[in-house]
């Protein structure tokens, strides 16, 4: 018989009750290959993680609707704690998050010059503004890991910037479908509205693990996606200036 993810003392409480949000030890017990009982939650009474059993679209329709279940089944009980803390998809998740943002912001470029841009005006450009991407996510990330702090409940131990950084990483998945204008033409708008999801989704993985009203994590959030964006647009109009 086999317990959910209790291969260590350090990841026995590692696992989240979905619906209160308490650690848990084990979220089921297998008794052979296909045959498992899933916990219940001491705190709530609840079965700790129903999304074990559930098939991953299920998963994904929940993380659209802003579940905050669905985000602590992401964010605890999905993958493994070392998996979690693994350097390298950290990295990757930095990388491909600035890749996202820096096409969001070529593509909204582009719109506004309604130019004969060619290839090579394209690679100067998003080289250019990539850097500027970097820079304005650094400040976006300060005042996020500041806000929280100020701002949001910290009790001991419970998370860090790490766990912050990577939660509004993941929980800004919605630029993926930046992807989708690189073969469609939409209106500009698609990518503020594209945007907005991203923000309400940061919303709620905030509120999931600093445990916070949702309130105060809109409020945050709403403060770094403003300064972020402030300090965009002071950044392409001085650099651009220069160099047009
Ligand atoms: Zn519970």
């Amino acid at each position: 018989m086999e317990c959910g993810g209790t291969t260590s003392e350090a990841q026995a409480t590692a696992f989240r009750c979905v619906q209160c949000g308490i650690p848990i030890k084990t979220l089921y017990v297998q008794y052979s290959p296909g045959n498992i009982r899933l916990m219940k939650c001491e705190n709530c009474k609840a079965v700790a993680d129903e999304y074990i059993e559930c098939e991953i679209m299920i998963l994904i329709i929940d993380l659209i609707l802003h579940k905050p279940k669905a985000y602590r089944h992401l964010f605890y009980n999905m993958f493994s704690k070392e998996t979690l803390n693994h350097e390298g998809l950290l990295w990757k998740s930095i990388l491909g998050f600035l890749i996202l943002d820096a096409y969001g912001t070529l593509v909204l470029s582009t719109y506004e010059r309604e130019s004969n841009a060619n290839v090579t005006s394209l690679l100067w450009d998003f080289g250019k503004m990539f850097a500027g991407v970097f820079f304005r996510n650094l400040v976006f990330f300060c005042v996020m890991f500041l806000g929280a702090r100020k701002f949001l409940n910290s009790p001991a131990g419970l998370y860090g910037c790490k766990d912050i950084l990577l939660g509004i990483l993941v929980s800004s998945y919605f630029k993926i479908f930046l992807v989708a204008t690189m073969v469609w033409d939409f209106p500009s708008s698609v990518i503020f509205i594209i945007d907005l999801f991203v923000i309400s989704s940061n919303t709620v993985a905030l509120e999931v693990i600093t445990y916070s009203e949702m309130i105060r994590c809109l409020a945050v959030c709403i403060m770094a996606h403003s300064v972020k964006f402030m300090v965009g647009q002071g950044l392409s109009n001085y650099p651009l200036k220069l160099v047009m």
